[in-house]
Parts: C-alpha cells; sequence; structure tokens
C-alpha cells in the first residue's frame, strides 16, 4: 500500500468508499467536519433506520425516477441483498417490516455504526475529525480548517462524499457547491425532498389541530394515488404520504401553485356518503351527524370546516364529493434545512461512469450530494451506499491506470 485517497465526509458513502479502498490495498484518510462520524446516519436510526427495501430489484430502481438508469448501474454491482449480507456480516441482521422495507432486528444504527468503524479501524483507515474542508488550494492541494489552523493534504485521489443540504447541524450543509462549480463541475441548486409543505390554516385549526395524525386517507396528486397517514403541524403537514408525494408538489410548486386532493374516507363510495349524509338530521349539529352518518369526526372533521365553502356544507351531494376530494391548496415547501433529504448536487453529465468528474480527473463524488432523489423506504441509504462503492471503485481504476497502485 503506498498511495492514499482522500475521501471527504465520513457519512455512509463516504465510509463505503473507504471500505472498498481499503480492502484493496489503497491508504485511506477519511476526513470530516464534525466531531464525530455518521451523524445523519445515526439520526436515520432513530427512526429504525431503513436500510433498504425488499421489493422486485426493477421496482426498486424505478424509485430513483429520471436517473433510475445511472443508480441501477450501481445497484447491479450492489444489489438490497447485498446490502442486507454486508450488514450481516457486520453482525447487524435485518428483517423485513410488513410494508416490505428492511430495517436492522435492533431498529437502530448505533450498533452497525459501531462495528463498521471497528471493521474500517483494523483494515488500516485513517479518521481525521474536525477537518472542514474548504476547497483546494492553487496547487490542486486540498485546504481543510482544522481546531489546529488551516492543513493543507495533497493525495493522489479524492473522493468526496459530502452529502446533501438537510438537516445542516449534522454536517452536510451544502457549503461545496461554489468549489465544485470552480472545478468544472454543474451542480443543480440543492432542493428539498421528502419534505412537508406550508398550508395556510386559519389560526383556530392551528390552534387545535396541531400535531394530530390524519390516519387512512388516500392522497391524490396528479397521477399520484396512495393510502397513508400523515401529520396536521402549525406550519402546514408533515409524514410519510406527504414525503410521498414531495417531489411532484415540490415543481409543481416552483412552475406557479400546487393543491393535493384527499379522500377522507376510501371505504365509502361517494353514492354511499351521499345516502348516509342524507338521513334526516334532527336536531343534532352537523358535526354529530356527520360524526354518526359516516363517522368524520376531530381532525378530518376540521379539514372539512377549512376547506369546504361554507354555502356548500350543508348539501349532502357537495360534502361527499368534499369527503371524497378535498383539496388542500399547498403555499411552499418546508425549507431544505428541515426536509430528510434533498434533491439537486453535482450532474450526471458532469462525471464518467466511475463518477469522477469530467472536468477534474481524479476527484471523484459519491452520495446524496449527486443529482438524484428517491422517496424515503431504504432507497437514500441503498444509492449512497452503492454510488460510494462504484466512486470508490472509479479510483482504484484511477490509479491503476496512472501505475500509482
Ligand atoms: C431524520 C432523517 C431520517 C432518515 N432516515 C432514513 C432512512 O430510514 N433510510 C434511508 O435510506 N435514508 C434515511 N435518511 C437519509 C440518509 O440518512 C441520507 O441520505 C444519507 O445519510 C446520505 O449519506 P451521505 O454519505 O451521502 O451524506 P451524509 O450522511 O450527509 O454525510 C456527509 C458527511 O460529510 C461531512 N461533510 C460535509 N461537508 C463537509 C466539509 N466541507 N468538510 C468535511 N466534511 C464535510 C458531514 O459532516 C457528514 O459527516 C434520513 C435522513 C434524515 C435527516
Amino acid at each position: 500500500m503506498n498511495k492514499t485517497v482522500a475521501i471527504i465526509g465520513g457519512g455512509p458513502a463516504g465510509l463505503m468508499a473507504a471500505e472498498v479502498l481499503s480492502q484493496h490495498g489503497v491508504g485511506v484518510d477519511v476526513y470530516d467536519s464534525m466531531p464525530s462520524l455518521g451523524r445523519k446516519f445515526l439520526m436515520a436510526g432513530k427512526s429504525g433506520l431503513n436500510l433498504t427495501h425488499s421489493e422486485p430489484f426493477e421496482k426498486f430502481v424505478s424509485r430513483y425516477g429520471s436517473r433510475s438508469e445511472e443508480v441501477k448501474s450501481w445497484l447491479l454491482d450492489f444489489t438490497p441483498d447485498d446490502l442486507r449480507q454486508w450488514a450481516s456480516d457486520l453482525g447487524i441482521e435485518t428483517f423485513v417490516g410488513t410494508s416490505g422495507r428492511v430495517f436492522p432486528k435492533m431498529m437502530k444504527a448505533s450498533p452497525l455504526l459501531r462495528a463498521w468503524l471497528k471493521r474500517l479501524d483494523e483494515a488500516g483507515v485513517k479518521i481525521h475529525l474536525r477537518h472542514r474542508w474548504v476547497g483546494w488550494n492553487e496547487d490542486g492541494s486540498l485546504r481543510f480548517e482544522t481546531p489546529d489552523g488551516i492543513r493543507t493534504v495533497q493525495a493522489e485521489a479524492t473522493l468526496l462524499a459530502l452529502g446533501g443540504g438537510s438537516w445542516k447541524k449534522l454536517g452536510s450543509d451544502g457549503a461545496w457547491i461554489p468549489w465544485l462549480e470552480q472545478a468544472g463541475a454543474q451542480v443543480e441548486a440543492l432542493k428539498p425532498a421528502n419534505c412537508g409543505f406550508d398550508v395556510a390554516w386559519s389560526p383556530h385549526f392551528r390552534e387545535k389541530y396541531d400535531g394530530h395524525p390524519i390516519k387512512s386517507v388516500v392522497l391524490s396528486f396528479d397521477a399520484f394515488h396512495q393510502q397513508g397517514e400523515f401529520i396536521i403541524t402549525k406550519e402546514g403537514v408533515e409524514g410519510s404520504l406527504i414525503y410521498a408525494a414531495s417531489a411532484l408538489m415540490r415543481d409543481a410548486l416552483e412552475r406557479g401553485g400546487a393543491t393535493l386532493h384527499l379522500d377522507l374516507a376510501p371505504d365509502k363510495s361517494e353514492e354511499q356518503l351521499v345516502q348516509q349524509i342524507s338521513k334526516p338530521r334532527g336536531s343534532r349539529s352537523m358535526a354529530s351527524h356527520l360524526e354518526k352518518t359516516v363517522g368524520i369526526k376531530g381532525v378530518k372533521a376540521g379539514l372539512l370546516r377549512e376547506f369546504v365553502p361554507k354555502d356548500e356544507f350543508a348539501l349532502a351531494e357537495r360534502l361527499a364529493f368534499y369527503i371524497k376530494n378535498l383539496p388542500v391548496p399547498l403555499v411552499a415547501p418546508r425549507p431544505i434545512d428541515e426536509a430528510i433529504s434533498s434533491a439537486g448536487g453535482v450532474t450526471f453529465e458532469s462525471m464518467d461512469e466511475n463518477l469522477m468528474l469530467k472536468n477534474r480527473p481524479g476527484i471523484f463524488c459519491a452520495g446524496e450530494m449527486l443529482d438524484w432523489e428517491a422517496p424515503t423506504g431504504g432507497y437514500l441509504l441503498t444509492a449512497c451506499f452503492a454510488s460510494g462503492r462504484r466512486a470508490a471503485w472509479g479510483a482504484i481504476k484511477w490509479l491503476e491506470s496512472r501505475q500509482l497502485v
């Protein structure tokens, strides 16, 4: 081992690259600005660590939308099953949940990260914490801010795995964009992905229903129709069902506007609702009539009050229509810092198939900092791991081609 690759960013993508390179006899230095590695990975562990998904491979790769082909080529070398085997080799057994999502049996990330860092240490990977990369010096060396001042590093190859732009406090802040652009890479602006949205709630609704879950509704937006759950927040809406449609809704807002539609009673047809609401109300209030006849109460009834025009509320046919198609106008996506992940990043056109920058040979990129996005469901981590491996193999081939290994 006589040559060294500098990996900047010690999240899932960078650490996976470190593993491949060190296994191949290449010296590896991992630099990270934070006082410890894998902070976002550990945060993902707080919600159980959805590592990957068990659905058929072709369905799996379709989740990467317009970048399915590129991501597929990484995943063919490191499939979701390979990922489960890899975790098992680290002593972390996984299971398939009812939704097909794959989790570690322990439902957290810390045991996996601990075992992984130990194995990397045994393989000779050197970790440099509190090293914030701030671009290149004129001679092409890497420039880091450290507690001991500026440090300059020369490396035969560099692998950047700096993450996207969400949850800045965990380390990835997108500050790298101008440096990559100066290096001749094209970078799409980072945008929130798997994010919540602002809704202009009335003060009464906001006060009363902040934090309330909306269970088992169908959300429709363009061609998207899915049953699930979400949460009302002070600002708007959050949660798995919202995240699933968030890329479409975000893009529509960018084009001018977006209104999602809810079916608040997926088990009933509109006709059934008309029939049931039309029953004599007697002296009951409309709220208790709705609860008694069609079981709509609490936050769902509140949503109807928010968005059904007053003069239509007493008309059974119109109310039934709105229960099946309630329009909820969205104002804006929540800020990127709150999003689960980010879209945008280094474009595929800027890199070759080994994820090396075309305008800067010897510089490789991996993980969420690349211009792809995917819904939640384990797709994010799987692609981060797989891209780390692809970039590491790219670096090995590049060093070999220059007879540096
Ligand atoms: C709350 C939450 C829950 C999530 N849950 C899941 C889940 O269950 N399943 C799933 O698939 N995905 C999940 N994700 C997404 C997943 O964690 C990320 O997609 C993944 O961590 C990205 O990996 P990465 O290696 O590309 O970047 P990161 O994990 O962001 O790592 C990048 C690293 O680079 C370092 N860095 C950045 N800039 C610099 C610099 N200038 N100098 C030095 N170091 C730098 C950072 O400190 C960081 O350690 C979740 C995300 C969040 C926020």
